[in-house]
This record gives C-alpha cells, structure tokens and sequence, in this order.
C-alpha cells in the first residue's frame, strides 16, 4: 500500500483513539458515580423517611384524637361551672349531681392530660429524627445539584474537543481508499479501536509482538496495492 495512505490511515487512528479516550471519558466522569452514589442515600432516605413518617403520623393522629376529647371535656366542666355559679339552679340536689360530674369530669381530664403528654414523648423522638433526615436531604440535594452541574461542564469541554477531533479526523480520512478504510473500521471494531499500528523495531505496536524476519522482509518489499497485516493480531501494519 502506499506509503501516504498508510500515514493517513495512521492520523486515522490517533485521531479514533484520541475520540475513544474522549467519549469513555465522557461516559466515565467520575461525579457521574458520585451522582449515582448520592441518588442511592436519597432513596434510602426516602424509604426511612416514608416508614418514620407513617409511624409519627399514627401517634399524631392518637393525640389530636385525645386533644379533642380533652377539649370536650374542659368546656363540659366550664359549662357545668358556670350553670352552678350563675344562681339559675337551686334545687340541692341538682348542685350536688353538678359537683360530682365535674370531679369525675376533672379526673377524666387529667387522664386525658396524662395521656397528650405521652403522645408528645412518643412523638418526639419520630419528628427530631425526621427533622435529621431532612437536613441530610438537602444536603444530598445540594451536592446532587452542584454534581449535575459539574457533569454538564465536563460535558461541554468534552464535546468541544469530541467536535474538533471529529473535524480533523474527517479532514485526515480523506487519502486514505474505501477498500482500506473499511478493513480498518472492520478490525478496529474487533480489535478494541486499534485497527492500524505502527511496526517499531521489528516489532507491531498493536500487540507488542515481534514480528518475524519474513513478515518484515516481505514489508519491506510489498506492492503498492497489498495491505500488510500483522500474523499475531491481524491489525494493519503501518511500516
Ligand atoms: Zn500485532
């Protein structure tokens, strides 16, 4: 083959590889991980903060039904003090009814009492640490947000270069024949993008195998019309 294709064929290459280095950088930035790992403890939070949540609202729920039974009973006792006090019942025996509902009232309210104090306890421990997963959220959210920023950044410088590279591969693909140019996009995808190499040394730089003594001969004296390729890996031998 001659020698200008090959050396197109080679510009080729650095330029695929270079693209290669580019796009699995892209793919692999290392906040993509970070960003996996800080969507992984949200959802963790999430599904703490779902089951705390649920079990705080059931005490919640216990005291404001035990608020409103002790509401109903201060404002019977009211009521029942004040009929008492305002001189419209005399009857004696009425009185005494009166004064012995409200002392069995008193007790149910402070029963009542006793118990909105025990749901506030029960209670508390679930909201303060509700309160802490919260502030773990938006501190995750936080480092999510600055992490997607960081992403998109890296996104743009990378697909400037991807943009330039792509222009000069294009401009460098140009020498380089069909025929030759699919058997290198042939063994480039076989071969981990390496689909042309250099022989240094006597040796392929594909594989880093030497080549033998007849494989070298025969590079030295091939036709302009026949593609070396390297007897170990098969890549295209740029001499
Ligand atoms: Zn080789």
């Amino acid at each position: 083959m001659a020698g200008a294709a090959l050396e197109a064929l080679m510009t080729l290459q650095d330029h695929d590889t270079t693209l290669d280095q580019l796009r699995h950088r892209r793919d692999h930035l290392p906040e993509r991980e970070q960003l996996a790992e800080a969507e992984r403890q949200l959802a963790d939070i999430d599904r703490t903060g779902a089951a705390l949540g649920a079990q705080r609202d059931v005490v919640a729920q216990r005291q404001s039904e035990v608020e409103a039974q002790l509401a109903a009973t201060e404002g019977r006792i009211a009521e029942l003090d004040k009929r008492m006090y305002s001189g419209t019942v005399t009857a004696s025996k009425d009185l005494q009814a009166m004064a012995e509902e409200v002392t069995h009232l008193k007790g149910r309210q402070s029963t009542l009492e006793d118990g909105v104090l025990e749901a506030m306890a029960e209670r508390e421990p679930f909201d303060s640490e509700l309160e802490a997963l919260a502030a773990q959220r938006a501190e995750l959210d936080a480092r999510a947000e600055t992490l997607l920023a960081a992403i998109a950044e890296a996104e743009v410088a990378i697909d400037a270069e991807i943009e330039a590279e792509m222009a000069a591969r294009s401009s460098s693909s140009a020498p380089v024949p069909e025929a030759l140019m699919a058997q290198y996009e042939r063994l480039r995808q076989r071969l981990g993008g390496v689909g042309a190499a250099r022989v240094e040394h006597g040796r392929c730089m594909g594989c880093h195998l030497d080549l033998s003594a007849t494989e070298i001969d025969r590079l030295k004296h091939q036709g302009d019309d026949v593609v070396a390729t390297c007897e170990q890996c098969g890549r295209i031998l740029v001499p």
